[in-house]
């Protein structure tokens, strides 16, 4: 058997679809995280039955991907049952997608889903009123709480061993005789869901329309007898009109609520949270508070404003550190006592090989060990980071800040709409280009996957850490990395204007979004969410970093005459390849000097994969280690560094990512010289401007220039009304 879940974004299919399948889906407090259909088995009834979460929709139109792929499902696939997700603390809304899966001959059940929300504000719901407007059996649930699933799905089963017959809402209205016409009209049809079609050949459907055209000029000729002068000939929103009227009608005796005029608490918070002012100073602020807890050295500011420091044994034993020192935050904190660990541990090792062949001990301890050291010891730095990035998204935060963002990004011509995929690409870049298939509009797909790497993902994240604990004495290592985040946003944007008015000429579209309600996060998904994570990396750590690690301690360990054995590390053949290479990065300034190359074979090696770049460094510093190496670079050759490394392929995974999603070979090599092209040039410039100030302040200038101009001609594109 086979029953699906169908209902608006939001409304808890993916909660309810993991409490039935005990399956882990990412579950997301924001429209379009589901695109496609995804699949799973519920063993409690006498039959296994096989479930569906539909993708989150408004209603059965053509007009976005999630509409037509849950649309198809329903016409083509005859699921036994359609399980209606309502979302009950939006009842109204939501009931008006109902009114579409009525008109089908499936059987349907309503879930009534956040009871747990309804009965907190004491609002009561008639269940016995709403089957009797609509027909079909409800069953009041939490998917949250799991109340009551069971029961959903006995009665569930129950309802698809009966048959139904389609119903719509037209006809209980002064249209009734005409839509008789629009149903008779497919009596020579060999169709199923007679209803359904003639309700959409009667809203003139486009996909209804072209998939029976003979239908279709008969139909028009019914319409020309009616007056249609009243709602302008407009059949989709006569039609909408009659929906909202059925439900409207019902609504006061199925709802009563408690307080009817009290301004919701989530919508006080709004006021604040979303203002047109404070909302993105405050956005920054909250993601600013994040990288502190996370990456601070001063917890607090304690040591900068009030002079605090740790000091005794037992306190420094307890931070990690080794001499007196500001109070580090707990993400630190917890980073130092992994590094304790690993290193210890790599100490040991070092021990018992004691009397093995040179090359045995490097390889492990010089190669292996430390090069999955220098990524493990951010370990608890990277989870928690996203232990906050998912208590913001399931919040209902990040919904905000792509709200916030569409309104001032709007005023550039861009949309809003394109940021959710885009905060996704903090986690990973992969999932966030998958998302994209929430945007209608295939320009603003392309467009939305091209500046995509730019945002900071998770893999990306021991590179800044490195540098964070190394430049400014470790002083500002939470700005530090604010920093690169908020650059890579920044360029993100300014990369979006340039093709958004040169080569992806195209208007923008509309952003209509829903704001979910705020609530308190589920542990569950959160502990979900940071087990993916850590599968993730733990995997890339076995997999392609060690194997990696491997090669490239080979390349530098030895000559091109390998069997002459080991030979120091300018002499290997990565120090002659890339004393060659390193003349192509001589303008970013970080391929200066002796080191110089092995920067630039990081940097190529991140291309792969950008957890790379922190573990070849390990590799290549050899001896003078890590810290030093890194040190040598100067404030702008580091910063240089990073950027290149932050706007550069982000790593081979992304590329295929985008190749699948792009379906263009072409296309995918535009995109690649794309990202090379942006970081060679940004790295390029924010060198040379943290060299010599003017150059800044002058660039600075011109970018100001060119926002206003962009700022002024939209404004006035939008006066003239043609958005
Ligand atoms: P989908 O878009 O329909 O798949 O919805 P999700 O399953 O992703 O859920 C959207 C949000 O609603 C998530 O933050 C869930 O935690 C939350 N949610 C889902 N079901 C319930 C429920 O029964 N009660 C409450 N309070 N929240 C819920
Ligand atoms: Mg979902």
């Amino acid at each position: 058997m086979k029953f699906c879940l169908a209902g608006n974004p939001n409304s808890g299919k993916t909660t309810l679809f993991n409490a039935l399948t005990g399956s882990t889906a990412h579950v997301g407090n924001w429209p379009g995280v589901t695109v496609d259909k995804r699949e799973g088995t519920y063993k409690k009834l006498s039959e296994k039955i096989h479930i569906v979460d539909l993708p989150g929709i408004y209603s059965m139109s053509p007009y976005t991907p999630e509409e037509v792929v849950s649309r198809n499902f329903v016409l083509d696939e005859n699921p036994d049952v359609i399980i209606n997700i309502v979302d009950a603390t939006n009842l109204e809304r939501n009931l008006y997608l109902t009114t579409q899966l009525l008109e089908t001959d499936i059987p349907l059940v309503i879930a009534l889903n956040m009871m747990d929300v309804v009965e907190k504000n004491g609002d009561k719901i008639n269940l016995q009123q709403l089957e009797k407007a609509f027909g079909v059996p409800v069953v009041s649930i939490s998917a949250i709480k799991k109340d009551n699933i069971d029961k959903l799905m006995q009665v569930a089963y129950e309802t698809s061993k009966k048959t139904r017959k389609g119903y719509s809402v037209i006809s209980k209205t002064e249209y009734a005789d005409t839509f008789e016409k629009f149903v008779r009209l497919y009596d020579n049809e060999n169709c199923k869901n007679k209803i359904f079609h003639a309700v959409k050949m009667f809203e003139a459907d486009e996909l209804e329309v072209s998939g029976y055209p003979s239908v279709a000029s008969a139909a028009l000729k019914v319409k020309e007898n009616i007056d249609s002068t009243e709602f302008d000939g407009d059949f989709e929103a006569l039609v909408a009109d009659l929906r909202y009227r059925f439900i409207s009608l019902h609504m006061s005796s199925v709802i009563k609520k408690l307080k009817k005029q009290e301004v919701s608490r989530s919508d006080k918070a709004d006021k604040v949270l979303t203002h047109r002012v404070w909302g993105i100073p405050l956005f920054l602020l909250i993601m600013f508070a994040v990288f502190h807890f996370t990456f601070s050295e001063d917890f607090l500011f304690l040591n900068k404003l009030f002079g605090v420091e740790v000091s005794g044994d037992f306190w420094l034993t307890f931070f990690q550190l080794e001499e007196a020192g500001a109070v580090p935050s707990p993400g630190v904190w917890l980073q130092s006592w992994m590094g304790w660990l690993t290193g210890s541990l790599i100490d040991l090792v070092r021990g018992w090989l004691s009397n093995s062949p040179v090359w045995l001990s490097g390889l492990l301890c010089d190669g292996l060990l430390s090069g999955l050291d220098a990524i493990f010891s951010f370990l608890p730095q990277i989870l928690l980071l996203f232990l906050f990035l998912s208590i913001m998204e399931d919040s209902g935060y990040m919904a905000r800040a792509a709200f916030i963002m569409d309104r001032a990004f709007r005023k550039f011509g861009l949309s809003g709409k394109a940021f959710m995929p885009l905060l996704m690409c903090f986690g990973c870049g992969v999932p966030g280009v998958m998302a994209t298939k929430t945007l209608e509009n295939e320009k603003e797909r392309r467009l939305t996957m091209m500046i995509a790497p730019f945002f900071s993902c998770g893999a990306k994240l021991p590179i800044w850490l490195a540098f964070a604990g190394i430049m400014f004495a470790g002083q500002y290592g939470d700005l530090v990395v604010f920093s690169i985040y908020l650059a890579g946003i920044v360029v993100a944007v300014i990369a979006a204007m340039i093709l958004k008015f040169t080569v992806m000429k195209g208007e923008t579209p509309p952003f209509i979004m829903e704001l979910p309600t705020y609530h308190l996060p589920q542990f569950k998904n959160l502990m979900i969410r940071l087990w993916d994570k850590l599968k993730h990396f733990l995997y890339k750590a076995a997999t392609i970093i060690a194997g990696s690690i491997v090669v490239l301690w080979f390349l530098s360990n030895f000559g091109f005459a390998f069997w002459n054995g080991m030979v120091s590390i300018e002499e290997s053949m990565l120090g002659q390849i890339g004393n060659v290479i390193k003349y192509v990065f001589y303008p970013l300034g970080f391929a200066d000097g002796a080191d110089g190359w092995k920067f630039v074979v990081a940097s190529i090696t991140g291309l792969l994969a950008k957890e790379q770049v922190v573990s070849s460094l390990e590799v290549l510093a050899g001896a003078a280690g890590f810290e030093a190496l890194l040190g040598g670079l100067s404030v702008a050759a580091s910063y240089s560094f990073m950027l290149f490394n932050l706007l550069a392929v982000p790593c081979m995974a992304m590329v295929a990512a985008v190749h699948g999603e792009m379906a263009s070979g072409k296309r995918t090599w535009q995109a690649i010289g794309f990202w090379i092209a942006t970081a060679y040039v940004v790295s390029m410039v924010a060198y040379w401007s943290i060299r010599f100030w003017w150059i800044g302040v002058c660039l600075l200038a011109v970018i100001i220039a060119a926002l206003t101009y962009m700022y002024c001609k939209n404004k006035k594109r939008l006066q003239k009304g043609v958005c």
